[in-house]
């Protein structure tokens, strides 16, 4: 059963990427395939004819076996059948009973509108596709699904209130920031599958930054402003806007939104908004929306410590009906330490090659796939382990970083560690500066440019950050 979910993922996401980067191509090509299964290392299609397969061989396969690739950690070969008889587009098949078949889940139908991709003639808000929802909200991204630790128990509570539930008050609008990976467009489309159940007739709207700008520039160009204006700010009683730094520089675009922003909050219409950065770090952005953007809540996610991440491994497990002993768990929290969705790849990929290899997840298994897929990549650690690392090596106490003595070896293991947390963490100057005791930004880029010079010229300079980085597990 286990074995099946994992292949089913697999499958699932290969071609969900594959559709994302040329849908029409795919639809076209994909209602005359048929995916049979993946066994031992091979992958089985069927096609309708042989102009088909040809294509698909050429056009598609490379990617096709590129993205198993990453997710199971194999390179698999692929057989073809023709069969004339396979006339039904690959989505509406019905799944086989056993193996790793046809997906149950099938993948998105030809020319279904995805999120973002929607025209003026097909709004986006409660469109209800075959699952039933509204069109756009990913039906895992539930609030049952979060596990919530010290890393996100704050973005959490709030995401509660703007969806009308929990303890804290109702911030609106609600902008919950963090770096990638960390459970923002899961937070995000919880609050909207929250209201759909408790407010069925409420209209969601969800879409990135990146979409809104395209149907904006769209509705411009065909001359449908008003259709557009009617959507975001008439018919639309949740918004919720993913990834809104990716507004940076558009200032039509967010002169657009701030009226659409205006227009709900005083009609007391709840905004959920993400981004990647806190607002006041928001790049090319007006201040009046970066303003706005503080008006409400504000709530960061994190790095999930240990235990949630073993926490999360587990969930995910029970989620996708795989069976995992706590030490693997425990070990897949351990190897992937920055970012949940690395993580749940991490836990795929093992179910997949555990299945495709006919193995049991155990630790010995685990141990040896993750040694095989991760250790060349960095695991990029938090500030304060970088100055952990920095202190243990130079012997200092973690105070002597932060402060102010400009005594050469401290400053020079400051620099070390301001150096680290920029390569490892790509922290920001301004966010290096605070992290190191309210240094400016200049500063800040000296220490970084200086350890990047000596790292080059200066074999005592490598050395020192060879043995910090061994610490770090690099
Ligand atoms: P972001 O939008 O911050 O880049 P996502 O919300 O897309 O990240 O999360 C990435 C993946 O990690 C998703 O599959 C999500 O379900 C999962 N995830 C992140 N945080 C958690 C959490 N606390 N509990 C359960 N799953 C999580
Ligand atoms: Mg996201």
């Amino acid at each position: 059963m286990s074995q099946v979910i994992g292949m089913k993922d697999v499958w699932d996401g290969a071609i969900a990427e594959l559709r994302a980067k040329a849908p029409t191509s795919f639809d076209r090509w994909f209602c005359a395939i048929q995916f049979d299964g993946l066994t031992d290392g091979v992958l089985q299609l069927r096609a309708q004819n042989a102009f088909v397969r040809d294509f698909v061989t050429t056009h598609h396969l490379p990617l096709l076996r590129e993205k198993i690739r990453e997710r199971t950690g194999l390179a698999v070969d692929v057989t073809w059948i023709i069969d004339s008889e396979l006339a039904d587009p690959v989505s509406s098949r019905p799944p086989e009973p056993v193996g790793f078949t046809t997906p149950s889940t099938p993948p998105p139908a030809p020319l279904e509108p995805v999120v973002g991709e929607a025209t003026m003639r097909e709004p986006l808000q409660l469109r209800d596709g075959r699952d039933g929802l509204p069109s756009g909200l990913n039906p895992k991204y539930l609030f049952a699904n979060f596990v919530v630790g010290t890393s996100n128990d704050l973005a959490h509570a709030a995401a509660l209130a703007a969806a009308g539930a929990g303890s804290v008050r109702r911030g609106n609008p609600l902008f919950i920031f963090g770096g990638t990976g960390l459970g923002k467009t899961h937070l995000l489309h919880a609050v909207g599958h929250h209201i759909r159940a408790s407010r069925p007739q409420a209209r969601i709207v969800v879409v990135s930054a990146e979409a809104f700008t395209n149907e904006f520039i769209a509705a411009l160009a065909n001359k449908e402003m008003d259709a557009f204006r009617t959507r975001y700010r008439m018919q639309c009683d949740l918004l919720l806007m993913d990834d809104v730094h990716n507004l940076a520089g558009r200032e039509q675009t967010q002169e657009e939104f701030f009226h659409t922003f205006n227009a709900l909050y005083h009609a007391d219409k709840q905004i959920v908004v993400t981004s990647d950065r806190d607002p006041r770090e928001l790049e090319r952005m007006t201040d009046r929306l970066v303003s706005r953007f503080t008006w409400g809540l504000v709530a960061d996610v994190q790095v999930p410590k240990l235990e949630t991440r073993v926490a999360i491994v587990k969930k995910k497990a029970q989620l996708e009906q795989l069976e995992l002993d706590d030490d693997v768990a425990v070990l897949l929290a351990q190897a992937v330490r920055s970012n949940v969705r690395e993580l749940e790849g991490a836990l795929i990929r093992l179910a997949a090659q555990a299945s495709i290899l006919g193995r049991r997840i155990d630790l010995e298994f685990a141990r040896s796939v993750l040694a095989s897929s991760l250790p060349a990549r960095q695991q990029p650690v938090s500030v304060d382990e970088v100055i952990r690392a920095v202190c243990h090596h130079f012997n200092l106490r973690s105070g002597d970083l932060l402060g102010k003595d400009r005594h050469r070896s401290i400053a020079n293991a400051r620099h070390v560690a301001i150096y680290l947390c920029r390569q490892r963490l790509k922290c920001s100057y301004p966010e290096l500066g605070r992290h190191f005791g309210h240094r400016d930004h200049t500063s800040v880029m000296h220490a970084v440019k200086k350890v990047e010079a000596l790292r080059e010229n200066d074999p005592e300079m490598r050395g020192h950050l060879d043995a910090i980085e061994r610490r770090l597990g690099s």
